[in-house]
């Protein structure tokens, strides 16, 4: 299909904010016609830690994928330390670790299943005419959505900066060893203000392990190895290793109106106390995919970037308000300590860190107060 016959909805980045966005369209209207394009061919990595909140199989269970990731092991204990201070709690509800390779190809799987063309493409332009949007000055659309990633082409087609806000991070993967096995253990460096190091069991006999550091100022590749191997010693001893930065969200999430929408880290939306992203993601483009559906079915694709607007920031504006605050408190060493010791004495204050961390929670009165008490008494 050329420019003489404009695709609906056009989706740039088949990772999982853009399959999510395609499933999420298709759910809405199943007739739409949607192309995904993606630069890489498909199962491709991305360097992640490989954690899946609940949050994500929720979503995917509403875009008709219930049990997708099954067949991996759910992971029940956090742990979680600041020097000497430690916390380990079973969590109210599993994650799983499923390597990139596995998740994004089953998700653009599922898109394609669900009527998605599928094509193979590195987008280099994009730009909005009169009666639509044109990519690379071959293939018309009336709706795009951005979902590719942190250096987002789409993004910058849409008039938004880039987010200046990053984190950087290094994962490779490691034969579990057993101290860690079955559980996801997270060390938070004290010699660098937010960052940690991270190790996660996939279950399968090897492990997810890694450091990130928000902001990036000074970090090489071997600075991250060096931190990752002092924090959990023998960790560094990995292969496979792979690097990328994290736009973070902050305060105040943006999307101009119009007929080019953004989801996931093309959104700049990753979590800014933790790094989790894919939650965010699959949300972000699901509701990108139904906000296209619903402007091309009214006849008003131009409608759908206030669509989108609304509707993410009606799901995710409060949790992102309270993110940003947790991040700009955590900085502060003692706060972090006073959280893990919270956390330690009151189970219910540590599954609402995780929501907060890992889901759309919110910084509840019980949390704060719980961590008033514990910068008085630590
Ligand atoms: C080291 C590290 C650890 C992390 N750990 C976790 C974790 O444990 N849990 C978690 O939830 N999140 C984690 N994150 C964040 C998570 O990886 C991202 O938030 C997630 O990948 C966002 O998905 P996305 O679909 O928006 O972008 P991506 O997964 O980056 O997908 C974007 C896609 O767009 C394609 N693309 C880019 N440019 C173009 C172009 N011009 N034309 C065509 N295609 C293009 C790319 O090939 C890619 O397939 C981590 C991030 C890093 C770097």
């Amino acid at each position: 299909m050329r420019m003489s016959d404009p695709w609906d909805l056009v989706v740039v980045g088949a990772g999982p904010a853009g399959s999510a966005t395609a499933l999420g369209a298709l759910t809405a209207a199943p007739r739409l016609r949607v192309l995904l394009l993606d630069r890489a061919d498909f199962p491709r990595d991305k360097a992640c830690g490989d954690g899946v909140a609940p949050d994500v199989t929720d979503v995917l269970a509403v875009l008709g994928l219930p049990g997708l990731l099954d067949d991996w092991a759910p992971l029940r204990r956090l742990e979680l330390s600041h020097g000497e201070r430690r916390v380990s709690r079973p969590m109210r509800r599993p994650v799983r670790v499923v390597p990139r390779t596995v998740l994004d190809h089953r998700l653009l799987q599922a898109a394609v299943a669900a009527g998605a063309r599928w094509e193979r493409r590195r987008v280099r332009s994009v730009r909005v005419s009169r009666d639509g949007v044109v990519v690379d000055d071959e293939l018309s659309a009336r709706v795009v959505v951005g979902a590719d990633g942190a250096y987002s082409v789409v993004r910058r087609a849409a008039g938004l900066p880039a987010v200046t806000r990053r984190a950087i991070a290094l994962r490779g993967y490691v034969a579990t060893p057993p101290q860690w096995t079955g559980k996801q253990v997270i060390a938070f460096d004290q010699r660098h203000a937010q960052a940690y190091a991270w190790c996660f069991d996939r279950g399968d006999g090897l492990a997810n392990v890694g450091y990130g550091a928000f902001g990036t100022d000074g970090l090489t590749r071997a600075t991250l190895l060096e931190r990752l191997g002092e924090l959990l010693p023998g960790a560094e001893d990995g292969d496979d290793w792979r690097g990328h930065h994290l736009p973070l969200s902050s305060w105040r999430w943006a999307q101009p109106g119009g007929r080019l929408l953004l989801a996931g880290d093309a959104a700049g939306l990753i979590n800014p106390m933790t790094g989790e992203g894919l939650h965010y993601a699959v949300a972000s483009g699901a509701l990108a995919g139904r906000a296209a559906a619903a402007a091309v079915a009214a006849h008003r694709p131009g409608t759908a970037g206030a669509r989108h607007r609304r509707a993410v920031r009606a799901l995710l504006g409060r949790h992102l308000r309270h993110t940003a605050t947790a991040a700009r408190l955590s900085v502060l060493p003692a706060v972090l300590t006073a959280g893990i010791a919270a956390a330690d004495r009151d189970q219910s204050v540590f599954d609402d860190l995780v929501d907060l961390g890992l889901g759309q929670g919110r910084l509840t009165r019980r949390t704060l107060s719980a961590l008033s008490r514990a910068l008085i008494v630590p």
